[in-house]
């Protein structure tokens, strides 16, 4: 016998559309939207750069990317080049930062074939980028990072001043911009982020009296662009607010975001057990009373992390649901005593808005001990990313 067939395959559309056991939904519209009400936060000069990296957060980088450049966004951040080249097949052409660490020739080769700008942090690199430049016939541009508090990327931002300088010599090499990250951007007054700030300030200062052009000068991520105007230079580097999620509880209410992504899954199953029946393994739930379980078809496989077992409620027709015992690689068991109506095959939400109430990435991470940008991008893709409907 033969798997391969003619035309359609049954069952095909199965694996595409939202009758499978669980997906993502992504909501353009919220991102356009989101980039829009940042972009209208910034002074008009200021540039807004979408971070997509890690696929868009979860939410599937060529979507955000098209998305946030309908709300007005004009350049994009990633991690890797692999990430940079799959919105150049795409047939996006606005600027893209590179803003992991790039040292291989070969990779900065990559960055001018794809017109991707590394991010520099040290002389090393100008001098492979030069050569990489001049032998490619056009300049390699790229951006200088500054550490200025982060301990991560970036050279010491005492140095700054004179890497650009020599940078600026370099045949081959454009730079394009001059940037640092925070590494506590929630936090404002008598902060790190003063600290970091007033380096980064010191460098354009010293730049300024050496006569060297910046370029590009940007600090914030989310949270620097949602808290304080003076950190916004001339362009903004956002993540996790495009995805309608505030970085810290008291910026939530700064935009009226609205969150993109749900992740929804079918009741693939339903069991009426009586009182005193352990669930899943190592039964670390067992029915009180009579119950009627519904097994959803996702588990950790697909994101949902282990951690949350027990303590995760699900939206389903209007109520939450408690999700009971030990979560699995593949699937999970949800107590739906309060809701009779609920039938095999009926949608239910994990996270995400459904009639009227939501669940966000936010809630996950206090329950597990991780964060919202976490939670986002650890939705596997086993899990089809489609467009959100309305009605679920
Ligand atoms: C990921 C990242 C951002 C975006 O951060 P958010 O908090 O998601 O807005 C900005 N800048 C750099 C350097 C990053 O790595």
């Amino acid at each position: 016998m033969s798997y391969q067939m003619h035309g359609r395959a049954p069952g095909e559309e199965l694996l595409v559309g939202p009758q499978q056991r669980a997906w993502v939904e992504i909501n353009r519209e919220a991102i356009s939207h989101n980039t829009a009400c940042l972009k209208r936060s910034l002074a008009p000069a200021c540039a807004l750069m979408a971070v997509v990296k890690a696929d868009g957060y979860g939410h599937g980088a060529v979507t955000v990317a098209e998305a946030a450049l309908a709300g007005g966004a004009s350049s994009f951040g990633v991690a890797t080049l692999a990430e940079g080249i799959e919105l150049r097949q795409a047939g996006l052409t606005a600027p893209i930062l590179v803003l992991g660490n790039l040292q291989q020739p070969e990779e900065f080769r990559c960055c001018l074939h794809w017109r991707l700008m590394p991010t520099l942090s040290g002389l090393g690199q100008g001098l492979i980028c030069s050569q990489v430049g001049a032998a490619g016939g056009r300049p390699l541009e790229a951006h200088l990072k500054l550490d200025t508090g982060m301990a991560r990327l970036g050279v010491a931002w005492e140095q700054g001043p004179q890497l650009l300088e020599a940078l600026s010599a370099l045949e081959g090499l454009q730079v394009q911009g001059v940037y640092s990250h925070l590494a506590d951007a929630d936090q404002l007054e008598g902060s790190l982020t003063r600290q970091q700030q007033q380096r980064f300030e010191g460098v354009l200062q010293r730049l300024q009296d050496l006569d060297l052009q910046p370029g590009l000068r940007h600090l914030a991520n989310s949270a620097g662009t949602l808290s304080d105007r003076s950190l916004h230079y001339d362009l903004v580097r956002v993540g996790l607010a495009l995805y309608g999620h505030a970085p810290a509880p008291h910026l939530a209410q700064s935009l009226p975001l609205r969150p993109a992504m749900a992740v929804r899954a079918r009741v693939t199953l339903l069991r009426d057990v009586p009182a005193g029946v352990g669930v899943s393994y190592g039964h670390r739930h067992v029915t009180s009373r009579p119950s009627r379980l519904a097994v959803l078809g996702i588990g950790y496989a697909d994101g949902v992390s282990r951690q949350l077992s027990g303590r995760l409620e699900v939206l389903a027709q209007g109520q939450r649901l408690p999700q009971v015992g030990s979560i699995t690689m593949d699937q999970l068991v949800v107590d739906a005593t309060a809701l009779p109506e609920l039938e095999v095959g009926s949608v239910v939400t994990l996270l995400g808005e459904s009639e009227g109430d939501q669940i966000g990435p936010e809630a996950w991470g206090e329950i597990c001990g991780s964060i919202p940008w976490e939670v986002l991008c650890g939705f596997k893709h086993r899990l089809p990313r489609l467009p959100s409907r309305r009605g679920h």
